[in-house]
């Protein structure tokens, strides 16, 4: 471990990868826009050779979230999807994969209706009882894809539990830490193999921005995952990076304030009359909060409620909303609202989206940045029709 990583987060978010400029002295690390580097003569370069296979501005933001994810490489992609198409490339023809039933849409359209094309299979299940791993793991088994908390139900997974039943089966464990961000939760050190992110969404937090990232546990995976990624091509550019790196110096603080209003909404919400229930892994109804307070430091500011309404009754206070932006995507300074059954999640079969839960009535929420008392001024005038 370096001596870097054993400083606090907030200071390896601000420091880690990013010495000041060398030539120029300047503190902030400049976006390299370059595709191809200088060899001194042929065969030697100064450590970059194409921007494809590598670029100092992602290498500092790749450095930096490898630390504060306390893993061994960090690796930068054009989208949180691609970062996840680059794992499916870990695998091969007749491997299967165990998921969580309630994931990312779009992950889930990427793994039935490309990979599977491709020779994998995937089972789905309810993970939240780490058990149920057993009854889905086969001899082909090769990976564990999980998320937690899930999206849009906000279900949790034991990553420890699960990690070892995998690890006693040589199955890696992968999980999508987008929800709450390694501010709020490492999986490396719960036991996974590799995190992913869409850093899209917290990590980047500002809704300009499109990317993905993995971080390896050790150097074997890292570098299978550094050969993907230059082989099929996926990597960030340059000034995405640059917009990565310099979220992350205040990741700490925007996540604090994320949950501190979220927390406030969600209990806000409990107690609305039109409301029947509220998903967030911070209120001690969640049935799981035990396991939340025990796996991770936080609880993000992601959360979903059930309406007491028809899907009609339901779309209309959507369209109220004046401050929430009606949107897909999460984790920006802005709060956004969707309908997960008409918007993220669409794409799920209608029978595999009823079965997991996620009903017409489900609306999730990515709690913002904007004054609290506005935040609630606007979820009461908007669920007041
Ligand atoms: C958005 C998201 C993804 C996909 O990331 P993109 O950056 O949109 O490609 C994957 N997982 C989760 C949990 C997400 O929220």
């Amino acid at each position: 471990m370096s001596e870097k990583e054993r400083l606090g987060f907030e200071t390896c978010a601000i420091h880690t990868g990013q010495q000041p400029e060398r030539e120029t002295g300047a503190v902030v690390t400049p976006v390299h826009l370059t595709s191809t580097y200088v060899h001194d003569a042929p065969g030697a370069h100064r450590g970059y050779e194409y921007t494809r296979s590598g670029n100092p501005t992602r290498t500092a933001f790749e450095e930096c979230l490898a630390s504060l994810e306390r893993g061994s490489r960090g690796f930068a992609f054009a989208s949180g999807t691609q970062a996840s198409a680059t794992l499916m490339q870990l695998l091969k023809v007749g491997d299967h994969v165990v998921c969580c039933d309630d994931m990312y849409g779009g992950t889930h359209r990427m793994f039935e209706q490309v990979y599977t094309r491709f020779g994998l299979s995937f089972s789905y299940a309810d993970l939240t009882d780490p058990a149920c791993f057993d009854e889905f793991v086969r001899d082909e088994t090769a990976m564990v894809w999980l998320e937690s908390p899930s999206n849009p139900l906000m279900k949790l997974v034991d990553i420890t539990a699960i990690a070892e039943r995998a690890r006693a089966r040589g199955v890696l464990v992968v999980v999508d830490n987008t929800f709450l961000s390694p501010y709020f939760q490492q999986p490396l050190a719960l036991g996974a193999d590799l995190v992913m992110h869409s850093t899209t969404k917290y990590i980047g937090g500002h809704s300009d921005l499109v990317g993905g990232a993995v971080v390896a546990k050790n150097e074997e995976l890292a570098e299978r995952v550094a050969f993907l990624s230059n082989a099929t091509g996926g990597a960030q550019s340059p000034f995405d990076a640059y917009l990565c790196l310099r979220s992350l110096k205040t990741l700490a603080v925007r996540m604090q304030a994320h949950e501190r209003s979220a927390t406030a909404i969600a209990r806000y919400l409990c107690s609305h009359p039109g409301v029947k229930r509220v998903y967030y892994p911070g209120l001690p109804e969640h049935p799981q909060f035990e396991l939340a307070m025990r796996q991770s430091s936080g609880h993000g500011g992601t959360l979903s409620f059930e309406m007491d309404a028809d899907l009609e009754e339901i779309c209309r206070a959507l369209s109220r909303f004046e401050l929430f932006t009606l949107a897909e995507s999460l984790g920006g300074v802005e709060s956004l609202v969707e309908h997960p059954g008409l918007m993220t999640h669409a794409s799920m079969p209608a029978e595999l989206r009823e079965s997991v839960g996620i009903g017409d009535g489900l609306v999730r929420m990515s709690v913002g940045l904007e004054t609290l008392d506005d935040l609630i001024a606007d979820i009461d005038q908007a669920l007041a029709g």
